[in-house]
């Protein structure tokens, strides 16, 4: 299946070419020509399936002639060894826990199907590849973690120094081998800056291949589709209609879990629950859509003003307002709103959620109001524990630190500092 441009100004381009290119010549997000519905009897026997075969017939159509099927399965078995559990918290609600991985974020899943892609991509070129992703905390973690040891590919991640943290620091200057952390004195907005300066610099780019990995790359996109067919699977036998809440940022794990719609997997409705950087509620409001510097929230994996994936979701549904308004809400929460959340998910039966959970569980109440007889899920994208102070002055609990994350409080953080584009550029280059 080959990716076009969303700006239709690029040439359509194969699976592994969208992948190595990130984003298109013109700018645009590539989208997939087609999206083939699976035949009903794949849902309607889901149960049978395991993890690893769901992912495999999801995914197949969109990398077929690319990658070949025995590559395709070991590749899943990699990246899916790990457990994607629905836990119970109230008769018609239900979270599901996506942070079992190796970082505790969801995006342990994405980061890795892609690393895998690109080994496999330059197995016989031997082309270096360097990836070059800004982080606010949880992407550079699951990149770091995910690319390590993967040849001919070199990372190099920035962070904004002193604004992440402890362990999300670590998670991502203890690795070393092919993993680089530059610690950038300014924030997030001028991380991104510089990443976005690399991307555009015509001298830079005659020098080496850089790519990206943001949601922006359909390799990290698209596997966060397998997360709402695992969470069918397990919610099915409750006879219900299931809508999904998604606490969303960037909004690609939901445009992820409407393309799972399009496959054909039943679901009522999805909401998009986000924090007080609210431009995709205003636009499922008033139809305009009126992009926003962010703002800090306690929920900050989700602090977008501007969500790249949004023109994915409105191209799913041809721009057509109805027709999206049918299949989703957004709503915004603040953060003494989420702080409640919190509380009350942990009174109803001892659940510690984590504040990106905790807006979705919001999201899911409000939709639940007018339709109570549905089965809600709502998604925690990550553990508690990388909430830590947060979550814990909230509870009053002490949270246990899982092995995961033991493991890497007891590195070194290595990082080099950078203050500007010009040094960032040298550090490429040489
Ligand atoms: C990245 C992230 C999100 C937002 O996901 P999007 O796909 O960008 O909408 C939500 N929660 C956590 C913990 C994250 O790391």
């Amino acid at each position: 299946m080959k990716f076009y441009s969303l700006n239709n100004k690029a040439p359509n381009v194969s699976f592994d070419t969208a992948v190595i290119n990130g984003i298109a010549p013109d700018k645009g997000l590539y989208f997939p020509e087609e999206i083939n519905a699976l035949p009903s009897s794949f849902f309607e026997n889901i149960e049978s399936l395991s993890n690893e075969e769901i992912a495999f017939t999801a995914i197949q159509q969109f990398v077929s002639g690319i990658v070949p099927d025995d590559v395709l399965k070991n590749i899943l078995k990699e990246v899916l060894d790990f457990d994607f559990p629905v836990v119970e918290i109230t008769p018609n609600i239900g979270t599901l826990e996506l942070f079992h991985g190796p970082t505790m974020a969801f995006k342990d899943v994405g980061a890795r199907f892609m690393a895998q892609c690109l080994g496999y991509f330059s197995r016989s070129t031997k082309n270096e590849v360097t990836v070059l992703v800004a982080t606010s905390g949880d992407t550079g973690g699951a990149v770091a973690n995910g690319f390590l040891g993967v040849e001919v590919v070199n990372v190099v991640i920035l962070y904004p120094s002193g604004k992440v943290s402890d362990i999300q620091e670590r998670q991502l200057t203890t690795m070393g081998e092919n993993i680089t952390a530059l610690e950038v004195d300014g924030t997030f907005d001028d991380c991104q800056a510089m990443v976005k300066n690399a991307f555009l610099d015509k001298e830079l780019l005659d020098h080496m291949k850089l790519t990206s990995a943001n949601s922006i790359n359909v390799a990290r996109w698209l596997p966060q589709l397998f997360y709402f067919l695992f969470a069918y699977k397990q919610a099915k036998s409750k006879g219900k209609e299931i809508v999904f809440s998604v606490p969303s940022g960037n909004f690609g794990n939901i445009c992820a879990g409407l393309v799972a719609q399009r496959l054909g997997m039943p679901v009522k409705h999805f909401i998009a629950a986000t924090n007080v950087n609210d431009t995709v509620p205003q636009f499922m409001l008033t139809k305009a859509y009126n992009p926003k510097p962010s703002t800090a929230t306690i929920s900050n994996a989700m602090d977008v003003g501007d969500p790249s994936n949004f023109i994915r979701i409105r191209h799913l549904f041809q721009d057509d307002f109805e027709a999206l308004q049918k299949n989703l809400s957004s709503y915004p929460f603040d953060d003494e709103t989420t702080k409640e959340a919190l509380k009350e998910i942990y009174n109803i039966n001892g659940y510690i959620a984590d504040p990106h959970g905790a807006v979705g569980y919001l999201g899911l109440k409000k939709y639940q109001e007018q339709h109570p007889n549905t089965y809600g899920i709502f998604l925690e994208t990550a553990h508690p524990v990388k909430f830590l102070d947060i979550v814990e002055e909230t509870l009053h609990e002490k949270l246990e630190i899982p092995a995961q994350i033991q493991k890497v409080m007891g590195k070194d953080k290595k990082s080099i500092r950078i203050a500007n584009y010009e040094e960032l550029k040298s550090f490429l280059k040489n």
